[in-house]
């Protein structure tokens, strides 16, 4: 077998080796200095209220970028930051961040725009994971309303009961909860029940769907259908072209994302977006006093 050693203690075996286990190692090696280095960084996707077009929110989306191997898409490492915990520091940064970027924005621009996070499910088994978006709103002096947090719908396994508490708690701060991905969980329908969920966002593979044939449409519908009649709000990911977009405002769907109507972009591409597009939704919650 051929190995290279490389000066970086990198090591890269012939081809017998599992290039991909390979390959994921290579990334948990690199990914502990991420944040240190200051590799990562949050890119920002609009959303939109499909009624008035007007951008309602916007979602935080994790960009790695590093030195040697260029940038890396979050499906390729955020599974392996759940495998090995690292999500925990990974997902504290991008809460921070998420939130001095909230700040920002309401003091430069706009009072009250809300910013959506994407959360591992490791983080939210974490015991102290409500009390840390506590500590992080208060630090940053962020009203709780202005956060939303997406949970990918295979998080619950068979039920919400594990995370409950953790969901209580940071509802009771005045938090919102989305469900993302909807649809793609092999899970039973009855967490919906068990659990008043503010958002249901439906997967973009059925989204995809709607322009190729009959089914997508059909099962879009049947979700915005389930959705507002459990009182949650309904968003459609991945809206590519505008017979998939005409369809779903035909379908009442509230709220839209995706290519069509912009690509998630780093902080100052964006701004020219949001300035000119958005619809500022009321906040009642107070904000989380910081410790003196
Ligand atoms: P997600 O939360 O469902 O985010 C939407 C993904 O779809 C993003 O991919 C976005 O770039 C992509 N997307 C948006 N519009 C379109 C479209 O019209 N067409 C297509 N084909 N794709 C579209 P991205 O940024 O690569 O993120 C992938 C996933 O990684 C996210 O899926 C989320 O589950 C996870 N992720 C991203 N950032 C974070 C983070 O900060 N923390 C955690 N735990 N997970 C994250
Ligand atoms: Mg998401
Ligand atoms: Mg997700
Ligand atoms: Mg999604």
């Amino acid at each position: 077998d051929v190995v290279i050693s490389k000066d970086d203690g990198l090591t890269i075996y012939s081809e017998d080796m599992d290039k991909r286990v390979s390959y994921n190692s290579m990334l948990e090696r690199h990914l502990r200095y991420a944040i240190f280095g200051q590799e990562l960084e949050l890119y920002y996707q609009p959303i939109i209220n499909l009624r008035t077009k007007k951008v309602i929110i916007v979602e935080a989306l994790l960009r790695w970028r590093n030195p040697q191997l260029g940038m890396i898409p979050p499906c390729d490492f955020i599974p392996i930051a759940e495998n090995n915990g690292q999500i925990i520091p990974i997902g504290h940064w991008v809460l921070e961040m998420a939130c001095r970027q909230i700040k920002k924005w309401s003091m430069e621009a706009f009072p009250a725009f809300k910013v959506a996070v994407n959360v591992s499910y490791r983080q939210l088994q974490h015991p102290e994971f409500a009390q840390t978006v506590f500590d992080i709103l208060s630090r940053t002096n962020v009203s709780p309303c202005l956060l939303e947090l997406e949970i990918t719908e295979s998080s619950f396994s068979d039920d919400v009961t594990k995370i409950k508490n953790t969901l209580d708690r940071l509802k009771e701060i005045g938090l919102s909860i989305a469900i993302d991905d909807f649809g793609t969980g092999y899970t039973s329908l009855s967490y919906l029940r068990q659990y008043p969920f503010d958002k249901l966002k439906i997967d973009r593979s059925f989204i995809g769907d709607i322009s190729q044939n009959l089914n997508g449409k059909q099962i879009t519908s049947a979700i915005i259908s389930l959705a507002h009649s459990l009182n949650m709000k309904v968003l459609a990911e991945g809206i590519e072209n505008d017979k998939e977009l005409q369809y779903l405002i035909e379908e009442h769907c509230d709220e839209g994302q995706g290519y069509l109507i912009s690509h998630p972009k780093a902080v100052d591409e964006i701004e020219p977006v949001l300035f000119s597009n958005i619809e500022t939704t009321l906040c009642r919650g107070n904000n989380v006093q910081p410790d003196e």
